[in-house]
């Protein structure tokens, strides 16, 4: 079903086709072309890391994090429950033995308070994954993991371009990854990367990124011939996705501005169903710089979410709810989890509604979604946007 306002739209800032026009006439559609160049270098200026490299999606980089760290059977790994997939998958699918912990009822990310009891000897890495583009605690996670020398990898999918006290978010840990999936603030269709500021791990991704050959040294002419050197998959992007890629970089501050002015839209409208208490909005505490990736409401209980999202589809918007929290997932209940055993991130996943959000999103259509929402609690809407 189409619907009038959909949760989230592909979009155009400005010269995404003529840059692919460029990548196809100009002879290279394979990865690592002037396209990946260009988006690599600007990130690693911006955001002041020493390496990325653009992967096929954040899943890959994630895949390519587990590598980097040697993940094999019967090794630690502590994350959140409260995630998309992949954060588990990557260790997951190398042996690993996942570690779930509650989340933050302001953040909704892992708490760092529960982050040490939940190390062993076997804990190899710790994952934060920054919600919605507001930043877990790191320097209390970084301590905590220089301390038992444990290995960080942000999984900052949705932390493009956000902040943690003046880092941006990926660049804070040992190694950081990326998503430019359409769903995500800055998009090619399917797209990530990888970041890293430590050495061994910036040469080793460039192998495990090139099919486990050293390819990458050999087009620089520091070694005379390539060949199979590690491990490794095949994780580089076309450069026509980073020609489209490029496009939305150069544009990464106007795309920024015109998602706080949602944001904004759409905290101060609702603001007055948060005083009655009918809602709860999301909080952003000092010191993380959003990159507003996303507008959640967190609703009295799953009832209530379940008919206001029937509501707002008879509306004609879409609003979305995610994760069913991994440890309640099938695969999580076979790893012997069950529900009760994180009741923060238990609560807020069925109290989570997701408003539509997207770059062309228009004033008028955040007034439609708000109004709607007014008229499911039965409350007057004193005033103008
Ligand atoms: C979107 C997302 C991913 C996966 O990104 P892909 O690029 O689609 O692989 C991983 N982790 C989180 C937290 C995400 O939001």
């Amino acid at each position: 079903m189409k619907h009038r306002i959909p949760f989230n739209k592909p979009f155009m800032v400005g010269k995404e086709l003529y840059y692919i026009a460029q990548a196809v006439l100009g002879g290279q559609t394979s990865g690592d072309g002037r396209f990946s160049k260009k988006c690599q270098q600007l990130l690693e200026e911006r955001f002041c890391s020493k390496k990325v490299l653009l992967t096929t999606s954040c899943t890959s980089a994630l895949e390519m994090a587990a590598m980097l760290c040697g993940i094999s059977e019967g090794d630690e790994v502590i994350l959140p429950s409260y995630t998309f997939v992949s954060t588990a998958n990557a260790f997951y699918i190398r042996g690993a033995k996942l570690k779930f912990i509650d989340v933050r009822p302001d953040t909704l990310n892992m708490d760092e308070k529960l982050l040490e009891e939940a190390i062993t000897e076997r804990t190899k890495v710790i994952v934060p994954v920054h919600y919605a583009g507001v930043a877990c605690e790191m320097d209390v996670i970084n301590e905590i993991a220089n301390k038992h020398s444990v290995v960080v990898v942000e999984d900052a999918a949705q932390g493009v371009n956000a902040k943690y006290k003046d880092k941006y978010l990926g660049t804070i840990g040992d190694i950081g990854t990326y998503s430019f999936h359409e769903t995500k603030n800055f998009i090619c269709g399917e797209g990530g990367a990888l970041l890293t500021n430590n050495d061994p791990f910036a040469l080793r991704s460039e192998i495990i990124r090139e099919k486990g050959t050293n390819r990458s040294q050999f087009f620089r002419g520091q070694v005379d011939k390539y060949t199979w050197v590690d491990k490794g998959s095949s994780y580089v992007p076309s450069d026509i996705l980073a020609a489209f890629l490029y496009a939305q970089l150069e544009n990464m501050d106007e795309i920024t501005a015109r998602r706080q002015g949602i944001y904004n839209q759409y905290y101060g409208a609702l603001q007055p169903l948060a005083d009655r208490g009918l809602i709860e909005l999301p909080t952003i505490p000092d010191g993380c710089e959003s990159n507003y990736h996303m507008f959640y409401i967190l609703l009295g209980d799953n009832d209530t979410r379940m008919a206001l999202i029937d509501h707002l589809k008879r509306n004609g918007i879409l609003a979305v709810f995610h994760y069913v929290p991994l440890h309640t997932s099938p695969v999580g209940q076979g790893m012997g989890y069950q529900s009760g055993m994180l009741p923060v991130t238990e609560s807020l996943s069925e109290r989570v509604l997701r408003l539509p959000f997207y770059y062309e999103l228009s004033e008028a259509e955040i007034c439609s979604v708000v109004d709607a929402i007014f008229e499911f609690f039965s409350v007057d809407r004193q005033g103008d946007l």
